[in-house]
Order: C-alpha cells, then sequence, then structure tokens
C-alpha cells in the first residue's frame, strides 16, 4: 500500500504497476539469474527493441546502459570529445555537463544564460573545432524547457558536430526525431517512475564513429564503460559489468504499459496536467511560475517562486503525505518544485491544487 504521493522531481512517484512487476521479478528469480545467461539477453533485447519502438529510434541507433545520467555525462565527454565541447547552460544541469567537461580535462566552451531564461540562438557562435554540442532539454533546477527544433536547427548550422540532449527530467513526454541527434540520454526515476540506478543513452552511427576514431587514436575513453566496450558487449545482448538487472526488467514492463496506454495519450495528460497546474498559479496572488516566458515553461516541472511561503507549504503538504520538491540549490528556501511525470494522476493533480489552494 502506498502511503505518500511523490511529486519531487526525482526519485518521484513511482509508475503504479511498478509494485505487481517487483512482485513478477522475484517470482521469475530475476534478482538471481546469471546477466551471462539467455534469460538476460532476453530482458536486455526486450528493453532495446521496447524503447526503439516506444520512443521510435532508428534502427542504426544503439541504446548503452550506464548507472545513471551523472555518468553518461561523462561517458559521453570521454568517448566523443578529444579536445572541444560546447554548452548551452542556462542552470544546475546544463552547468554540471559543462563542469565534467572541464573535470576531464576538455577545452570546454558554453553559452551562459540567467537561470530561468531561455537561448538566444541567433546570437550563439559555436567555435568550429567544436565536438560536441551540450544541451538539456528540461533544465532541473529552474523550470525551463527548450525547444527541439531549436537543437534541430544548431544542428544543421554545424553538422560535424555531435549535439547530445539531456532528457532526464521530460521523457516521455518529448516527441523527438532522433535522425537529427546524436546522444539523448536519460536515468529512469522521473519519467519512468521506476527506481534510481539505471541510465539509459542513445547513440547514432556518427557518435560511435567519433568514439571508434578516438579509441583508435589512443585517446583515453575509460575502461569498462568505453563505447567500443558496451557495443562489444551489446552486441551479444550483454553489458561489461554485472548491471542492475531488476531495474532493466522494470524498465521493460514500464515500457510494454507505456505502449500499453500509448504514448499519445500519456503526452496529452502531462499536458492537460500541466494546464491545471499552471492555471492555478496564474492567478494566485503572489506564487509565480520562476520561468516568465510562457513559452519555455517547462510542462514536466513546475518551479514556482513562493517566498516566504516555501516551508509552510512544503511541511504542511508533508503533513497530508504529499512530497514536493523544494528548489534546487540557492533557491531551497525560495521556491517549490512540482514533478508532473506519467506517474501522476489528473486526480493526483486535482489532489495537490485543491491541499495549495487551501494553503494560500
Ligand atoms: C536528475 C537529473 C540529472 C541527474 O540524473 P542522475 O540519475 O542523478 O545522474 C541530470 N540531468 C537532469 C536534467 C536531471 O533532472
Amino acid at each position: 500500500m502506498k502511503n505518500r504521493l511523490f511529486f519531487t522531481a526525482g526519485p518521484s512517484q513511482s509508475y503504479p504497476t511498478v509494485a505487481s512487476h517487483v512482485q513478477d521479478a522475484l517470482k521469475r528469480d530475476i534478482l538471481s539469474i546469471s546477466h551471462r545467461g539467455g534469460e538476460f539477453q532476453v530482458i536486455f533485447n526486450n528493453v532495446r527493441n521496447g524503447l526503439k519502438r516506444l520512443l521510435d529510434i532508428p534502427e542504426e541507433y544503439e541504446i548503452f546502459f550506464f548507472s545513471s545520467a551523472t555518468e553518461i555525462w561523462e561517458r559521453l565527454i570521454q568517448n566523443c570529445v578529444q579536445e572541444t565541447s560546447f554548452h548551452f547552460d542556462n542552470g544546475a544541469f546544463g552547468n554540471r555537463f559543462y563542469q565534467t567537461a572541464k573535470q576531464l580535462k576538455k577545452k570546454a566552451l558554453r553559452y551562459n544564460v540567467s537561470d530561468g531564461e531561455s537561448f538566444n540562438y541567433g546570437s550563439v557562435l559555436i567555435p568550429h573545432e567544436t565536438e560536441l554540442i551540450g544541451f538539456t532539454h528540461n533544465e532541473s533546477s529552474t523550470g525551463v524547457m527548450l525547444d527541439f527544433e531549436d537543437m534541430y536547427a544548431v544542428k544543421k548550422q554545424r553538422p560535424d558536430a555531435l549535439v547530445a540532449v539531456d532528457v532526464v527530467s521530460s521523457i516521455p513526454y518529448p516527441v523527438i526525431d532522433f535522425s537529427r541527434l546524436d546522444a539523448v540520454f536519460f536515468s529512469v526515476q522521473k519519467g519512468f517512475g521506476l527506481p534510481a540506478g539505471l541510465g539509459v543513452c542513445i547513440l547514432s552511427p556518427a557518435a560511435l564513429k567519433k568514439a571508434a576514431q578516438l579509441t583508435e587514436k589512443g585517446a583515453n575513453v575509460g575502461s569498462y564503460h568505453s563505447f567500443a566496450e558496451l557495443k562489444a558487449y551489446a552486441d551479444k545482448a550483454q553489458t561489461p559489468e554485472t548491471p542492475n538487472v531488476l531495474n532493466l526488467y522494470l524498465l521493460w514492463r514500464i515500457i510494454e504499459d507505456f505502449e500499453k496506454k500509448g504514448l499519445q495519450t500519456i503526452r496529452t495528460e502531462i499536458d492537460e496536467k500541466a494546464d491545471m497546474l499552471y492555471r492555478f498559479f496564474y492567478t494566485h496572488h503572489s506564487w509565480k511560475p520562476f520561468v516568465k516566458q510562457e513559452q519555455h515553461r517547462s510542462r514536466t516541472l513546475a518551479v514556482i517562486e513562493t517566498g516566504e511561503d516555501t516551508k509552510r507549504i512544503i511541511t504542511t503538504l508533508a503533513k497530508d503525505n504529499i512530497e514536493i520538491g523544494a528548489g534546487y540549490g540557492t533557491y531551497k528556501d525560495t521556491h517549490i518544485r512540482i514533478a508532473n511525470f506519467p506517474s501522476h494522476t489528473i486526480a493526483d493533480m486535482e489532489k495537490l491544487i485543491d491541499k495549495l489552494e487551501k494553503l494560500g
């Protein structure tokens, strides 16, 4: 029995079917099976094929598994950048991608705008030597959501550079044309409503080619999670290490659940819930969305300026068994963050708004 409702940014509310899938996993001995055996290969292939069907990923794209999105930042830089990366940085997560490149001693460049803002694409100059361009589709620290059309346009301008997009806190909401991008990555504890500890990265043939070139040149591409190593094992429907088998199993089952419900229905419901939420704050006398320009406001994670009411809102809701997120970093005491994922039903959102109404 679930007793709390989580609107936190991640981990968040688990998808309603997760509990029964965990029971199934126990019944099927998923916790004990070998990661070198046929049963695991079935799980691996079901996740890979399921993601390709669900998200409409081109056949020639590879899907690799990691421990988190944080790990993927590092692996992308190691495997796709010899010298220079360029980062669109409008908050803490985009900045972490940039910092990761710096920590790995790359020449990391960035276009940085203030928190709560999106980018002025016309004004950005991406140097010709740039090997990888990093975007954060949904900046979870501020609630700014980018438009994929803008990222495709950047790719079109700089076809030689690989474009990598963090979709951790938006997937499966956006419709993505993977053929116009080189790396799209996420972890599963947000939109997929699963336990943390599994990252997924979808890679274009160009990204794999770049990784192969760097490997050949003798660049430091890492060890067990180099793309070459991952590819060698993926070709056998395996992973180099003993992976998070349980989470892979659960991801397979959730993909099936999403397919049964229909991604279009899931997306429509997210829009409906986002509209409900923003409508409430639109009419509120003092609590306002942090992102001033409506077209840049996230559909999957609302960040609201609540000032001195912040603590009272969070603690009062918690007493009612509703957990919402505090602001990110320096906004901890002045913002609230409310996730709007497939796990949250319209009734859940109504309940939250009802409680918020009584609070303020
Ligand atoms: C949560 C989050 C991450 C980090 O995910 P981990 O699974 O903790 O590594 C990265 N980017 C964005 C946009 C996020 O919201």
